[in-house]
């Protein structure tokens, strides 16, 4: 937790600065309040809708209209984020795990959000809980995508299958399946080409891998997971939005929440698609990838 919270210091700042001044000099809770509380919000990531929703919410809230003090307002402000963000669903995005055979997990997402360095996370993570993983180097379009995977895989200690630059991404994965099943690997990590410019070859290309899984393994991928930069604020909502209206999104993964992220994104992602969030990204080693859980990340935030 110390760890957590730790990472989360300089998008807690970037996200509260303006609402803890808000705070600060609360007075009382009338229109102009609430102008500036939305002000707050939107500068903080939250988008337009997801602010209407919470400040709306917050109009109707007992304990926000007997509040006394800043702090009486902020934890308020905290329940109903909550509340909204759980829609009433209280339990915790885990990850699909297939059954007697290896789990396959397709991950998409534009370059540069850090796909390949979340991949190397999550294999990481579940090497030390005692799974034997496999990577397959997927994105065979960017120039040293593969090498990167490879480092990856050598630093964690944890086979890579790649074909060569260029070549069909398809066949990888045939590849990387067959040694999966064939050497009893739990996991089957695969990376692919984030090319949203252009949408038709994305869905073909991803489309061509669920087939080949399909027929190894009898169903599609176990989880497509999207991964999202969470610096670029409004545009990963729009990015989302985008996928998703490309392939069947399983899972989010926000990274970058170390660094200039105000946060917020988080909140209007879940507003505007009902797809969870299954962790976030605290930083570029391989021990920075943390489970994501609503309530301790809008605390984090705010607190
Ligand atoms: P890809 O093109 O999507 O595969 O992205 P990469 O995995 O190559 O990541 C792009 C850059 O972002 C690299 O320099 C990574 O080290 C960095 N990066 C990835 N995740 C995080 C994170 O959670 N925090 C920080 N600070 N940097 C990250």
């Amino acid at each position: 937790l110390g760890k957590y919270d730790k990472g989360m210091e300089k998008t807690r700042k970037n996200f509260s600065e303006k609402l803890n001044e808000l705070l600060a000099d609360f007075r009382t809770i009338d229109e102009d309040f609430f102008e500036d509380l939305e002000e707050a919000f939107i500068a903080g990531d939250v988008g337009f809708e997801m602010t209407l929703a919470i400040t709306d919410a917050l109009r109707e809230e007992v304990r926000m209209k007997n509040a006394k003090s800043g702090d009486d307002v902020k934890e308020a402000i905290i329940e109903k984020m909550v509340e909204i963000y759980e829609k009433g669903e209280n339990d915790l995005a885990t990850l699909a795990k297939a059954d007697g055979r290896p789990t396959v997990m397709l991950f998409v997402g534009v370059n540069g959000v850090g796909k390949t360095t979340t991949i190397g996370k999550l294999a990481w993570q579940l090497k030390q809980e005692g799974n034997k993983v496999l990577l397959a180097a997927g994105d065979t379009f960017r120039a040293g995508a593969i090498q990167q995977l490879e480092v990856w895989g050598e630093r964690i200690g944890v086979p890579v299958v790649a074909g060569r630059e260029g070549g069909d991404p398809s066949s990888v994965v045939f590849d990387a399946i067959k040694k999966a099943k064939d050497e009893n690997f739990d996991y089957l990590l695969i990376d692919t080409a984030g090319r949203l410019q252009n949408k038709i070859n994305l869905m073909k290309e991803l489309e061509k891998m669920n087939r080949i899984i399909k027929r190894e393994i009898e169903t599609g991928a176990d989880e497509t997971l999207l991964v999202l930069d969470a610096t670029t604020g409004q545009n990963a909502l729009v990015q989302a939005k985008q996928f998703s209206e490309t392939i069947d999104i399983t899972g989010l993964i926000l990274t970058k929440l170390d660094g200039t992220a105000k946060g917020g994104v988080i909140l209007s992602i879940r507003h505007e698609l009902d797809i969870p969030v299954k962790y976030i990204g605290l930083g570029e080693q391989m021990d920075d990838l943390q489970v994501f859980v609503p309530e301790q990340y809008i605390y984090g935030l705010i607190k």
